[in-house]
């Protein structure tokens, strides 16, 4: 078996293990200022253009397309940085914890199913839920919330119109699952073991015409990581692919109430 990062690490001599440390976190600095740096300016552009759309003005007629085209990809751009500051928060944060409370996960999985058929439009992408309604999860709210956004959001990208999409979140054993089956194009044994590297994708052309910014499922590895829970990733091509995610019995609480 392939020794992991730690075993290599720990391996290396000091001066070395130092190094590295400081380079890294030097890449995780310059990422981080690369974005907040860029997300003003984007703000502005993105602010101008609504104007200009929104107030219809006859001399803008022959430019609206350009226009709007522009607007969406200042859009795609704003996801992008959001995510890329997301990402740089949860590498510093490290396994110090955010905020954690008991969260209701069958009410945040409604809210975001909600918003996933809307997503989903014209595509009437099957969506259907089952969750217990008195398990409850000791995490972090917004990063549970990107997580699941995430996963549920990939399938619908993913999965040609009228396809189904069923949700799980329920007790395995003593630990709780969160799991997402879609009917959709699915993913070569070849790629899943490298699926949750930023911008990794299976087809780069397919996943920007979809939205994405390549870098959900990263999000969604670190979550898992400051959450003690696991991946695991079974697809077939054409078929489709079952996301789940396993959560230890530490952070399972059962509700018999609405907290
Ligand atoms: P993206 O923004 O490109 O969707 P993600 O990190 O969320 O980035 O996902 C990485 C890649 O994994 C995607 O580009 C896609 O190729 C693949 N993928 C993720 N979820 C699914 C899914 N449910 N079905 C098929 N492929 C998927």
């Amino acid at each position: 078996m392939n020794p992991t990062i730690q075993e290599l690490m720990a391996s290396l001599p000091e001066q070395v293990t130092h190094h590295i440390q400081h380079l890294e976190r030097m890449r995780q600095d310059f990422v981080a200022n690369v974005s907040h740096e860029l997300r003003t300016p984007l703000t502005v552009i993105h602010g101008y253009l609504e104007a200009l759309l929104s107030q219809n003005l006859e001399e803008t007629q022959p430019w609206k397309k350009i226009f709007t085209q522009m607007q969406q990809q200042t859009l795609r751009m704003e996801n992008l940085i959001e995510d890329l500051l997301l990402l740089s928060r949860l590498e510093n944060q490290g396994d110090e914890n955010a905020d954690e409370n008991h969260i209701n996960v069958a009410a945040l999985l409604k809210t975001i199913c909600h918003d996933a058929a809307e997503f989903s439009g014209e595509a009437k992408h099957q969506i259907q839920i089952e969750a217990d309604a008195k398990l409850f999860l000791l995490g972090n709210n917004s990063e549970l919330r990107s997580l699941f956004s995430n996963i549920i959001f990939n399938a619908v990208k993913y999965t040609p119109a009228n396809g189904q999409i069923n949700i799980q979140w329920n007790n395995q054993g003593e630990q709780a699952s969160f799991s997402v089956r879609d009917t959709g194009i699915g993913i070569a044994a070849e790629h899943i073991p490298r699926i949750t590297e930023r911008f990794y994708r299976v087809d780069p052309a397919r996943s920007r015409a979809s939205g994405g910014t390549g870098l959900g499922l990263a999000i969604a590895k670190h979550v898992l990581l400051r959450h003690q829970a696991f991946l695991t990733i079974e697809s077939e091509l054409n078929k489709g692919s079952l996301f789940t995610c396993v959560f230890p019995k530490k952070r399972v609480a059962s509700c018999h109430s609405e907290r």
